[in-house]
């Protein structure tokens, strides 16, 4: 094959990709979201079935967009990190703390590239423990495709904050004991928890998007449990009994530091 030839071919296929893109895209936006090397990442993820084809966006943000796809084995969620927009100096200080990623050259591609492989080892932890968190399926540079978190027509479960529990007790109790196990078990920080980032549906929950989570030697291991336990406590403190966040903390990691005024902690 010439190189004439098969340029065409790779522009062939990098436009095809662009335009399945664009018709997904409600927004209609005049500038590309994706650069070519994440359009051709998700051409090769089609050919090895890991996608058979696209459904709409879940969400689209800031950071990251999440399209519900069909793959050759059902239904999957595919986030892809936008390479141009995404929080870059902020990823920078959550990586550089974290003894797993000290090899990582410090380019922006590089660090989004870090991250989603991040996000796919963490889910793995998670999961390895026992955790309800969505499947890791794959990942190639900035895109990590995983299982969709649906009811059994395929619709994607709501974030909790727009979900209505029976329960909250219950449902409250339940994320306590989630982030206990998170970190006792998977040696995890979830770092951004909040009714955002946790899925409910069919009185079960689901912890997602775990890219920033850290271990416990991660110097702000501390502040960061302990800001995820207050979001949670200020999410439920309305609907039902909340326990002192400093409580939590003591039970969740046996620090001996626990018992600090709040605002020690938050500083720590
Ligand atoms: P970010 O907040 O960085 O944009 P998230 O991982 O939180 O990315 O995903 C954004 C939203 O997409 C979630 O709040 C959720 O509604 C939806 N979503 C993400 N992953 C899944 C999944 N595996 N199954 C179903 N919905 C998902
Ligand atoms: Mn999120």
């Amino acid at each position: 094959m010439s190189i004439e030839s098969h340029e065409h071919g790779f522009d062939k296929r990098i436009s095809e990709m662009r335009m399945k893109i664009k018709d997904l895209d409600a927004r209609k936006v005049k500038d590309d979201v994706f650069d070519d090397a994440t359009l051709l990442a998700l051409y090769k993820l089609v050919q090895k079935g890991w996608i058979s084809s696209f459904g709409g966006p879940i969400s689209t943000g800031k950071e990251a967009n999440v399209y519900m796809c069909d793959s050759n084995a059902g239904s999957v969620a595919v986030k892809i990190y936008l390479t141009r927009t995404a929080n870059f100096n902020q990823m920078q200080k959550y990586i550089v703390g974290d003894r797993r990623f000290n090899n990582v050259k410090k380019s922006r591609q590089d660090i989004v590239f870090a991250w989603t492989k991040k996000e796919f080892s963490n889910l793995s932890r998670a999961k390895k423990v026992g955790l309800s968190v969505p499947s890791p399926l794959v990942w190639t540079r900035n895109i990590l495709v995983m299982e969709l978190i649906a009811n059994s027509d395929g619709i994607p479960y709501p974030q909790l904050r727009n979900a209505y529990m029976d329960d909250p007790l219950a449902v409250y109790q339940e994320i306590i004991k989630y982030i206990r196990v998170l970190y006792q078990e998977a040696h995890l920080v979830h770092g951004d928890l909040s009714e955002f980032n946790i899925l409910y549906g069919s009185d079960q929950l689901w912890f997602i998007d775990m890219g920033q989570a850290v271990t416990p030697d991660h110097p702000k291991s501390i502040p960061l449990l302990f800001r995820d336990i207050e979001n949670i406590n200020r999410y439920f403190e309305n609907t039902c009994d909340t326990f002192p966040p400093q409580d939590l903390l003591a039970e969740i990691t046996d620090h001996p530091l626990a018992h600090l005024d709040k605002q020690v902690i938050r500083e720590l």
